[in-house]
């Protein structure tokens, strides 16, 4: 036996994946199975997107207003929240959505790569709601 033989890699790297939301779409699956809305543990036909966000790192009036917007359901000011620190906790908001209907997904974004998505809050939406929510174009990807 010699050190090199105990060195050699021989798998090659892995490739980055194809898709940057792969990752995201993951911990989704995971947390979001049942689908809040229709009860379904498949999310094939599934779609989810980013809708807001906030850095986490410590109790702060931007993320009290952001909490606050969740649980009042005020769409439109929460939309406004995309603040992000990659050195920090987030909170995140995805909508998702499915044949029977859609909802928003309260998630604690952990910096620490150890750790997992975690789901805070779940919200149906209204047929209304929904409607409103599409209109915002959020760029939505498949589960
Ligand atoms: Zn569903």
């Amino acid at each position: 036996m010699t050190w090199a033989s105990i060195f050699r890699r021989i798998d090659p790297e892995p490739a980055p994946p194809s898709d940057p939301w792969e990752a995201t779409a993951g911990e989704i699956r995971r947390i979001a199975s049942p689908c809040p809305v229709c009860g379904k543990t498949e999310l094939a036909g599934h779609s989810f997107g980013l809708f807001a966000s906030e850095i986490a790192a410590e109790v702060t009036p931007e993320l009290n207003r952001f909490t606050e917007n969740f649980d009042a359901a005020r769409w439109q000011e929460l939309r406004k929240s995309r603040n992000f620190y990659g050195g920090s906790n987030a909170a995140e908001v995805y909508f998702l959505s499915c044949a029977t209907g859609a909802c928003m997904l309260y998630v604690r974004n952990p910096v620490d790569h150890y750790e997992w998505f975690e789901l805070l809050a779940a919200k149906d939406l209204s047929a209304d709601e929904a409607a409103e929510i599409e209109a915002m174009k959020i760029e939505l990807h498949k589960l």
